[in-house]
This record gives C-alpha cells, sequence and structure tokens, in this order.
C-alpha cells in the first residue's frame, strides 16, 4: 500500500468574449517546473500564491490536461480505485475540461438505438472516437481505457447519474417520470445506488454512445456566466473487471469515477432569478459546502468524525474520497478580474484538498 496527497492540478481558462473589459488577476511561476507551480492572484485588496502539482495556463489544450490524468488511469486497469473530480465556479471550465470544447453542439443526443436490461444491444448511429481533438478527459480516458482491452481481457460496465436538488437520477434510464434512487451500504458492495443501471460495453464508441446519451439528459440551465451551466453534480463510472486471476487466485476490480460538480454560484442581483433556480442554487452550494468539509476533516491529521453523511453527493463519494481511492482534483478557474472572490475560493478549496493523503491499494477478489 503507498501512501501518496491528493493531486491537484489547477486549470486557468482564457478570458472569453464578454470578459475583454477586465484585465486578467492570475499568474503563474515555475511554470516548468517538474515538482509543483505556483499560482498567484493579485488585485488592489486580493492576494493569494499556492502551490500546486500542476498549474496549465490559459494556453494548455486538451491533451496537456490528459497527460496529467493518464498515468491514473493506467492504475486504474491494475485494480486501483480512481475518481476524478472537476471542482470551479460556473462557467470556469469544468465542462470543457471534462468533456471537450464546444461538447453539446458536437454531441447531441444519439438517436435510434436501444439499452436492454444491462447490454447495449444494438446501436444504428455511429458515435466515432476516432478522432480526439477538442475532446475532454473522459472521452480521452474511455480511449485509453478500451485500449488497454484489445491485449487485456477486460469487462467493463458503465453507469452515469445525476444529483439533482439532493435526489439520484439515472442519466441512462429511458424513462420520461425518472425516479429518484436511493443509496445503500452492505458489505459487499459497500457504498451503491440501489437500481442504477450498469451496462456492459464493449467498445470505445459504445461506450462514447452512452456518455452522450446520459449528457443529453443531465439538468442544464442558463446562467449569468453559462449559456449551458450544470445543475447537477453528475458521476460517470467505469467499473474494470479482470478474468485473469493471479497468483493467490485474486481477481483485480475497480471503479473509475469521473465527477463533474454543478459550479458554485451567487445570488445574480440584476438579473431576476426564478423560485426553481434560487433552489437548485441552494442545494448546490450546501452540497459543496459539505464536500469543503469532507475535505477539510480529510485532511486533518486527527479527524474525529468526517462528515459524509451530510450531502447525497459526500456519502455517495466516500468510498472515493476515502483514503483507498487515487483521487485527482482538476480544479478549473477563470483569469478575469471580475471572478476574483470565486476564484480564491476555489484555490482555497484546492489547497485543502492536497492536504488529504490517500493510501491508495489494489483491489483484489478471490477468483473461487
Ligand atoms: P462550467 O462547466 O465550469 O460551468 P464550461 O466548461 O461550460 O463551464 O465553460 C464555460 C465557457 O467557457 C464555454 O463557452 C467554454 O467553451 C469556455 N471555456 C472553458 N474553458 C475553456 C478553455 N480552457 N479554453 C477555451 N474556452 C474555454
Amino acid at each position: 500500500m503507498t501512501s501518496e496527497h491528493l493531486k491537484v492540478g489547477i486549470r486557468i481558462r482564457p478570458l472569453l468574449g464578454h470578459e475583454a473589459a477586465f484585465e486578467s488577476v492570475v499568474s503563474i511561476e515555475n511554470v516548468n517546473h517538474i515538482q509543483e507551480t505556483t499560482v498567484n492572484v493579485v488585485d488592489g485588496e486580493h492576494f493569494l500564491s499556492s502551490k500546486f502539482d500542476k498549474v496549465f495556463p490559459s494556453i494548455s489544450n486538451q491533451e496537456n490536461i490528459f497527460e496529467f490524468i493518464s498515468p491514473s488511469i493506467q492504475q486504474s486497469l491494475k485494480g486501483f480505485n480512481t475518481t476524478i473530480f472537476a471542482y470551479g465556479q460556473t462557467g470556469s471550465g469544468k465542462t470543457y475540461s471534462m468533456f471537450g470544447s464546444n461538447w453539446e453542439n458536437n454531441n447531441p443526443a444519439p438517436q435510434n438505438y436501444y439499452i436492454s436490461t444491462n447490454k447495449l444491444t444494438k446501436i444504428t448511429e455511429n458515435h466515432p472516437l476516432d478522432n480526439l481533438e477538442g475532446h475532454g478527459l473522459i472521452p480521452r480516458s474511455i480511449s485509453q481505457v478500451f485500449e488497454s482491452t484489445s491485449t487485456e481481457n477486460l469487462t467493463i460496465y458503465t453507469s452515469f447519474l445525476q444529483i439533482y436538488n439532493e435526489k439520484i437520477f439515472d442519466l441512462l434510464q429511458e424513462t420520461s417520470n425518472p425516479r429518484p434512487l436511493a443509496i445503500r451500504e452492505n458489505k459487499m458492495y459497500g457504498i451503491f445506488v440501489e437500481g442504477l443501471a450498469e451496462y456492459i460495453v464493449e467498445n470505445k464508441n459504445d461506450c462514447f454512445l452512452l456518455l452522450a446519451k446520459g449528457d443529453s439528459n443531465r439538468v442544464v440551465r442558463q446562467t449569468k456566466l453559462n449559456q449551458h451551466s450544470s445543475r447537477s453534480h453528475t458521476i460517470f463510472q467505469m467499473l474494470i473487471e479482470t478474468d485473469k486471476a493471479n497468483k493467490k487466485g485474486a481477481l483485480k476490480k475497480s471503479k473509475l469515477n469521473f465527477c463533474d460538480l454543478a459550479g458554485s454560484e451567487k445570488y445574480d442581483k440584476e438579473n431576476k432569478m426564478t423560485n426553481e433556480h434560487i433552489k437548485e442554487m441552494t442545494q448546490i452550494n450546501k452540497s459543496l459546502t459539505s464536500l469543503g468539509k469532507v475535505i477539510h476533516e480529510l485532511g486533518r491529521k486527527k479527524s474525529i468524525h468526517i462528515p459524509y453523511r451530510d450531502s447525497k453527493l459526500t456519502r455517495l463519494l466516500q468510498d472515493s474520497l476515502g483514503l483507498s481511492t487515487r483521487t485527482i482534483l482538476i480544479a478549473t478557474i477563470s483569469s478575469s478580474s471580475s471572478c476574483i472572490e470565486e476564484t480564491i475560493n476555489t484555490l482555497k478549496f484546492a489547497d485543502r484538498a492536497k492536504q488529504v493523503m490517500v493510501k491508495a491499494k489494489k483491489n483484489e477478489v478471490s477468483a473461487l
């Protein structure tokens, strides 16, 4: 068992068209440094300087970010549970980083296919994943996982859920009236969502199709900072199972989670927000606060109580944030002076996250 810090990467997004009037307040030092990079946020009133495993300047491309997580994806194929998080203010680039640029327009919900009980059985529409340009961390990871299936006999189960207003929904279920699902825990499976569909996926294009399908079911809303702001937290999971037992007769089984968190948002005084929007905002901010508390406790040397049960998000991530999972946080920030307070909050969160120690261990189950 190896002990390591939770890995943290900061991605700075460039100023967008509507921010042209604002200046950039974020700078970085030691960009080519092998160990850590420093990020500074400075204006007349604020100052923050902090070191992280990696800070990606605004000119970084999707491949640069993927290189940061790729060794951990490789480890997940060797039996280590792995979770990749995207955390940041609404409009800071979480979806861009996790899914890809202009994702919704380039990847509409696929039509004309059906999924039976637990297997994707027929696809009449192809969602080719051959050209990864512009794609974010999830499609690139899918591609890496399926490259390994050609040399190793792996079975991949996929599920995709969202937590919306503190309720869990299956994003892959074909129903007009989705039912909220409950979290359960037992000795055999640990923490799991009862009734969540898991599909056996045989190739990367099918997996990509499920990703696009699930993503199209996610709740989005136009906010001040983002036209398609995600209003729910999502977890896309690939459960990777080998059929080759090692010398001791054990099989490797690991969970690879991608968690795209809904962004924190401030009350918009200029534009009247609907009651529904306010409710969403309150629930998102509450669950992100719970996540912050859990991270804070995990980072302390002696913690008495870790409040996993305070929100659905932290309860579900208990396994992933616990001590036996390799976790990488990608915190996204805008360099614009108009976002400085949120940027500082995000960096403070990321700073706390890097104090968390993780003892990654291989998941092996008896083949008998
Ligand atoms: P979030 O998911 O954090 O709410 P998005 O990922 O949807 O935010 O990004 C908001 C907007 O910023 C989108 O128009 C997106 O294309 C753009 N954007 C985000 N990150 C980058 C980046 N690194 N480079 C260029 N544009 C970006």
